[in-house]
């Protein structure tokens, strides 16, 4: 693990963020690298996860099963996350985070995003429906029920590991409707 002080990008203090980046050799997928920004000053928190080797397009689908729950995820800044059944979707934005998790960990955080979004609401029918989802995640948690989990990454950098896990690459026409968590002036400036 290393770690610096760097000037911080929101607060402007200087030497107030703790910068820390971690590597590490994932089985099956090749040598990721970890960073974690986090801003003393003004509480400024940033995650990601960067695949340090060149991949091509992705997608992983892995039905999921109480036993499935530990396999392991790394999911990158620019993956869209979703599960169908659910009609829940995860989009890459400035505000996306990588991370290295677990099935489990994927689930969490769409509760606490499902949570955070029922806050926001206080239309009857919204909320309702919101409760119903977090009702059916709390159950593919407990191995009472099963759904499908996607994983797309445009640029390789995500990966599931399980042996009943599907992966094929994305099709050119798929990846034109994934976002990608970038700029559109910046995608210009790459053709
Ligand atoms: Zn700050």
């Amino acid at each position: 693990m290393e770690r610096m002080k760097v000037d911080c990008p929101i607060c402007q203090q200087p030497k107030c963020m703790d910068a820390l980046t971690r590597t590490e050799k994932i089985p099956y997928f090749g040598e990721i690298m970890e960073s974690v920004l986090l801003c003393n000053s003004c509480g400024y928190r940033h995650t990601d996860v960067i695949c340090l080797e060149q991949k091509d397009p992705v997608r992983y689908s892995l039905k999921v099963k109480k036993d499935r729950l530990s396999a392991r995820v790394v999911k990158s800044q620019s993956a869209t996350v979703s599960i169908p059944e659910l009609g829940l979707k995860v989009e890459p934005g400035p505000k996306s985070l990588g991370y290295v998790s677990n099935i489990e960990g994927v689930l969490e955080r769409f509760q606490g995003a499902v949570k955070t979004a029922m806050n926001l609401i206080d239309d009857e029918k919204s909320r309702k429906n919101g409760s119903l989802i977090m009702d059916n995640l709390k159950s593919v948690r407990c191995g009472e029920k099963s759904v499908e989990i996607i994983i797309e990454d445009p640029f390789g950098q995500s990966f599931i590991a399980h042996p009943n896990v599907e992966k094929r690459e994305l099709m050119p026409e798929e990846i034109k409707e994934l976002k990608t968590g970038f700029a559109t002036f910046e995608q210009e400036n790459i053709e």
